[in-house]
């Protein structure tokens, strides 16, 4: 059985793992010139950047089996994220190794948004025991409202302006007007974990040992995947020169845009399903700098009320100690789809002065301490889950093609690092069962 994988994010080597744990011939073809996607760490002058996803959940149940299989245990490091809220241009922590207590203490909220906001306890709760990372479309029947419109509706301004706002940003990288009210209770979940992972050299650390085990070719662009009876024939770009190959099947598992335009016989079900995804662009911004800062938050979360072009600000030595040389750090900033895309064409120096200029007023000026800049500009940052994806997320779970030779992966089910494996695992369940 000879398989063909397209990207090497954590969706398309989790398959492709799985694949030749099964005894397949896989091969995994990726365009950009190392393996992670939207967990690539670059490593440049002592600073390592991630540049995707910055934490491992310890409720990634299949994350975790992999990276154990791996022998990576040592490379994680448990943290406790500190939060900083925005509010009148100062800075309010909320420490979720104990949220509860955090929360009563916190100044951020009056005493009326606070106790709104634990009357939402048993409806969240209630979701959490149907909280399927791989799944999203468990949100469907919370899927008829904006989060806006439900904070207009249940809870107040005050609560949207400075907490709800700022987790739908750092969480879905999108505003409350465009997202699903059902994401809300989605990610108020997290807000219980009590500590988090992060890889001491890099959330790509987990990709690069999957990628130690399988067969990759970097820097190889698919132009095209044709089904042809029996076979799938791809027709890709290597070092300049255009090959093809043809194998007995492949899982696609480049954002659901990209693969309408690879496959001209996608099947019915991803068609109208990926049709209706739509992207959100942005642009990250790696700093290295030559100080730490004197903040205690591991992520400052904006708002459009506070800082309106910037989404997050993360801040390593606090999430990830030991990333740069003493006395170095590494500062990333997630910027907004509307700011990003103002600025998507303007050169990277330029890029690196506006952001800075934007997160001026919360970290200081760091423009003279920049020894390493990195701007990370992303097509496809993730789906915006608008009010009513997760209804046709549900309704595309339950067609999706099984049974073929070739088939879809990603996280456009279930967002985040555990969503992209559970897919792709389940794509190599699939395709096994289909020879
Ligand atoms: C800024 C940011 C922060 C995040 N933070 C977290 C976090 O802390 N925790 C968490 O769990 N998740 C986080 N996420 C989400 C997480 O990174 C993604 O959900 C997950 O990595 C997606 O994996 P994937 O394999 O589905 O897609 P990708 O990682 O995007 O992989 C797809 C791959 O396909 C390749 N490709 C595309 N077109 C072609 C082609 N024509 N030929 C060959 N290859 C191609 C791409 O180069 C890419 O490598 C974050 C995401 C972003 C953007």
């Amino acid at each position: 059985m000879k398989i063909a994988v397209i990207g090497a994010g954590m969706a398309g080597l989790s398959a492709a793992y799985e694949l030749q744990k099964a005894g397949a011939d896989v091969t995994v073809f990726e365009s950009a010139d190392a393996v992670g996607g939207r967990t690539l760490t670059r490593r440049q002058s002592g600073f390592q950047m991630d540049t995707g996803a910055i934490y491992v959940s310890p409720g990634y149940t299949q994350t975790n089996r992999i990276i154990s299989e791996l022998g990576l245990e040592q490379a994680l490091v448990k943290v406790q994220p500190k939060m900083g809220f925005l509010r009148d241009g100062e800075c309010h922590p909320l420490d979720l190794a104990s949220p509860g207590k955090s929360f009563v203490k916190t100044r951020l909220l009056s005493f009326t948004s606070k106790l709104m906001l634990a009357k939402l306890l048993p409806r969240i709760l209630k979701l959490w025991r149907n909280i399927n990372f791989g799944n999203m479309g468990s949100l469907a029947i919370y899927d008829h409202e904006s989060t806006q419109d439900y904070c207009s509706r249940v809870l107040n301004q005050e609560l949207h302006d400075y907490f709800v706002d700022p987790i739908i940003r750092i969480n879905m990288l999108n505003k409350t007007h465009a997202s699903s009210s059902g994401e809300l209770f989605w990610l108020l979940k997290s807000l219980g974990a009590p500590y988090i992972y992060v890889l001491t050299n890099g959330t790509s650390t987990i990709a690069e040992a999957l990628a130690g085990e399988i067969e990759v070719l970097t820097g190889s662009t698919v132009g095209e995947i044709r089904h042809e009876a029996d076979s799938v024939k791809l027709t890709y770009t290597r070092n300049d020169a255009s090959m093809s190959q043809v194998f007995d099947g492949c899982i696609v598992t480049t954002p659901p845009d990209i693969a309408l335009q690879l496959c001209p016989s996608i099947p019915k079900p991803e068609q109208t399903f990926f049709r209706q995804v739509q992207p959100i662009k942005h642009m990250v911004i790696s700093l290295g700098l030559s100080r730490i800062l004197p903040l205690q938050e591991s992520t400052i979360l904006g708002s459009e009320k506070e800082s309106p072009n910037l989404l997050t600000i993360v801040i390593d030595p606090n999430r990830a100690p030991g990333r740069s040389a003493q006395g170095h750090t590494v500062v990333t900033l997630w910027m907004t789809e509307d700011w990003s895309r103002q600025l998507w064409d303007t050169p990277d120096d330029e890029v690196v002065k506006h952001a800075l200029s934007e997160v001026l007023p919360i970290i200081g000026d760091v423009a003279g301490e920049v020894a390493v800049n990195l701007v990370t500009r992303s097509n496809y940052s993730c789906f915006k889950g608008y009010p009513g994806y997760y209804q046709n997320l549900d309704h595309y779970m339950r067609a999706k093609t099984r049974d073929g030779r070739l088939l879809f992966a990603g996280d456009f089910a279930g967002i985040g690092i555990e969503g992209a494996v559970i897919s792709g695992q389940s794509a190599a369940t699939d395709m096994i069962g289909s020879f």
